[in-house]
């Protein structure tokens, strides 16, 4: 048994579903601080068994206890933490208590319990601004939101663990941007307030919730003056932790990995995309740069494809087309039923 902590969450649903494909079973732990629990009805419709979800915060020692003392648990796939950058400069003891007291509450459960392969989720902000692109595994480091600091805390905490017991496997995963939608268009992503990310902003532009969409700067150094990010489907994303997951069950090392395509694609190359994807035009207005926002980034992907035999394979078309089934089907997200 696989436990995915944030298991409702946006990333954590694909993930079950893809678990689930690989013929993995799986035991879902989330507190629904960020999610809603029609994720799990809609999970149940798609095949998996949701019978082994327990409802948690990942920091609650006495519940983790009780998760792995009901289910015997090889490995550990960990999302359930907060991710909004913005967010976590106006909050940041909130971020570091949920994302790294979360992870310390998680690690000694797996600890005492026996279990120490974790695959965790990271992200490629914990590069900052780039020095040269494409971004690959050993550039520097230099997180700089409270967010970013939280997934670099949890980084090096995993690898001590792993240098004082040689039996921890862990797998780091840092991810670029996870857009689009599970191809049935019932699971998506469901923004609480107004989206801080471009896909399910323009989404929400597409389908009349919003007038139209801030482009923030249009005088970067890129080919179209807009910022450049490597857009990544998170069913592809999904199918990264199965390989990761794959490879330490196999007996292989640890390892740090970027999971992007390696392409950079522009803020109005996307409105584009989700254009002819969706058949709705899609209003913008060019607004002053964002604080804190890069010109470009966008990944090596080398390393998990040597590694992991794992590369992403839905181009920018399916990511809008999916992410449009979804924001169609599901105008309010998981409030609409
Ligand atoms: N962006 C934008 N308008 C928005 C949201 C985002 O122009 O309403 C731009 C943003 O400046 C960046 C790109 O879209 O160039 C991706 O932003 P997102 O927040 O999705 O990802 P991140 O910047 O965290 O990589």
């Amino acid at each position: 048994m696989i436990l995915l902590t944030g298991a409702t969450g946006y990333i954590g649903s694909h993930t079950w579903l893809a678990l689930h494909a690989a013929g993995m079973r799986v035991a879902g732990l989330d507190d629904f601080s960020n999610s809603s629990p029609e994720v799990l009805r809609r999970l149940a419709a798609l095949g998996a068994d949701v019978s082994t979800f327990a409802e948690a915060d990942v920091g609650d020692r006495a519940a983790l206890d009780a998760v792995f003392g009901r289910w015997q648990i090889e490995a550990v796939v960990h999302f359930a933490a907060w991710k909004a950058v913005g967010d976590s400069v106006a909050r940041p003891l909130d971020y570091y208590r949920n994302n790294v007291g979360g992870l310390i509450a998680l690690a000694e459960a797996m600890q005492a319990h026996g279990c120490k392969t974790i695959v965790f989720s990271s992200t490629a902000t914990v590069y900052g601004q780039p020095r040269s692109l494409p971004v690959r595994e050993d550039a520097a480091l230099a997180p700089s939101s409270p967010y970013a600091e939280t997934k670099l805390i949890g980084e090096n905490m995993l690898h001590d663990a792993e240098r004082a017991d040689a039996a921890w496997r862990v797998a780091v995963l840092r991810y670029f941007n996870p857009v689009g939608a599970h191809a049935s268009g019932t699971i998506g992503e469901d923004p609480r307030g107004t989206p801080n990310n471009l896909m399910p902003f323009v989404a929400q532009v597409a389908v009349g919730k919003r007038a139209k969409l801030r482009v923030f700067g249009n005088d970067y150094d890129t080919a179209d003056g807009t910022g450049v990010r490597d857009y990544l489907h998170v069913e592809d994303l999904a199918e990264g932790h199965v390989a990761a997951l794959r490879h330490l069950q196999g007996g292989a090392g640890s390892l740090t990995v970027n999971l992007g395509t390696g392409h950079g694609v522009s803020v109005l190359e996307l409105v584009r995309a989700f254009e002819r994807a969706s058949g709705r035009a899609i209003p913008c207005e060019i607004a002053p740069r964002r604080a804190g926002d890069v010109a470009a980034y966008y990944a090596d992907p080398a390393l998990a494809e040597r590694l992991l035999g794992w590369k992403a394979t839905r181009d920018l078309d399916a990511m809008c087309a999916d992410s449009w089934r979804w924001q169609a089907a599901n105008p309010d997200g998981y409030a609409t039923v």
